[in-house]
């Protein structure tokens, strides 16, 4: 195999109008910007669905595709790739895709080069590197990555829907029909959590059940609430205190007996080291969209040394950092579930060629070179000046 350069790097930004729907419950503006703030954890999204894919061409023709979780300010991440990563990449090659990530991770270390947009940025463009392995070597990335443990990956709803409580539990028991079998409730000021876990408890004795707390509490609170939901058997308390709170995280592993699950916000391994080694953390939550395939797959490593099972996170995303994050979890042998964002998963499919799918409780595999995802033209339509 001959070698090829890196010829050209693109940001896209994408854009997507879609009707207001209450945010977790809440009714909330968008501001002038098209944001609004979750009345919930404090944090800013955008109203529309939003997503920014990175494209690397190689000079014999071999394009490579990544996404970045750049959602917010998207402009900052495509400043980063056009200034700083796009004239540094060109001319290197795609299968040097660690060293990359080392030499562009290393080059920012003194303008806050650990977390926010760089590291977004670098995300995608490593994602869209593997993907030109693949493609490269004809081989489907969790080949690249020591092969696949399943050929399917069982999945989590995230997203309850319903406006009230009987709502949810409608919804529930029609995923439940439809094959699902783990569900993930999101704490809201709007509606009582624990009230609906107890009853989906009652209704569901085979689910599994999980909550996030969205940082939002203290040691001693998250610990509270812990005990109200105890009885039903929970799988993970998802984020139970701030980020920061490293030493909080050990304090309520310690005040439960339900798993403790963190990661989500995680960018490298670093990351991760520092609450793995507090023996807090029984389940990791990689999130594709934020660390790239390399650093995702470095995160499952660490974990697994500190025996601590992986459920990958799935944030907001249009499907080329699923897919990428289906590629890697396949390969991880401590996986249990993937989210799969179930509102918003299935509207963006019909945009790219690809088999990737989440039916009857599980995603299925793609085996084509790379990550199996290509974008439609018309995705394009959706795109920001
Ligand atoms: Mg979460």
């Amino acid at each position: 195999m001959t070698t090829t350069r890196i010829a050209h790097i693109e940001a896209i930004p994408l854009r997507v109008p879609r009707p207001l729907a209450p945010h977790m419950g809440h009714a909330v503006q968008p501001n002038e910007r098209g944001y609004l703030i979750d009345p919930d954890n404090g944090t800013i999204y955008p109203a529309d669905d939003r997503a920014l894919l990175i494209r690397i061409d190689c000079e014999d023709g071999t394009v490579g595709w990544g996404e970045t979780y750049g959602i917010v300010a998207a402009g900052a991440v495509r400043e980063l790739v056009d200034d700083v990563i796009a004239p540094w990449l060109r001319g290197r090659d795609p299968l040097d895709v660690q060293r990359i990530w080392e030499s562009l991770y290393n080059m920012m270390r003194v303008r806050g080069y650990t977390t926010g947009f760089w590291l977004d940025a670098l995300a995608g463009v490593d994602i869209a590197l593997w993907d030109l392995c693949g493609k490269r070597l004809g081989q489907p990335v969790h080949k690249l990555l020591g092969g696949a443990a399943r050929t399917t990956i069982p999945a989590y709803i995230t997203n309850i829907q319903g406006a009230d409580e009987n709502a949810r539990l409608d919804f529930i028991a029609a995923q439940h029909a439809a094959g699902y079998r783990a569900f993930k409730v999101h704490a809201s000021t709007a509606f009582d959590a624990v009230a609906l876990i107890h009853r989906m408890r009652e209704r569901h004795a085979d689910i599994e059940i999980m909550l996030d707390l969205h940082w939002c509490h203290t040691a001693a609170e998250a610990i509270a609430i812990a005990k109200r939901i105890e009885p039903c058997g929970i799988a993970f308390l998802e984020a139970p205190v701030r980020v920061e709170d490293v030493d909080g995280l050990a304090r309520v592993a310690a005040g439960t007996s339900i798993p403790i699950a963190v990661g989500e916000e995680w960018r490298t391994v670093f990351d991760a080291h520092l609450r793995l080694k507090t023996g807090a953390v029984a389940v990791v939550q990689p999130e594709m969209g934020r660390t790239g395939i390399t650093q995702f797959m470095r995160i499952c490593q660490l974990a697994e040394l500190h025996h601590a099972r992986i459920a990958p996170h799935a944030t907001i995303g249009f499907g080329v950092f699923m897919a990428a994050s289906l590629q890697a979890s396949a390969a991880v042998e401590s996986l249990t579930r993937h989210e799969v964002q179930n509102h918003m998963f299935p509207r963006y499919l019909p945009l790219f060629d690809t088999t990737m799918s989440c039916a009857a409780g599980a995603y299925s595999l793609t085996t084509e070179p790379g990550l199996g995802i290509t974008p439609k033209p018309a995705l394009f339509e959706h795109r920001l000046p």
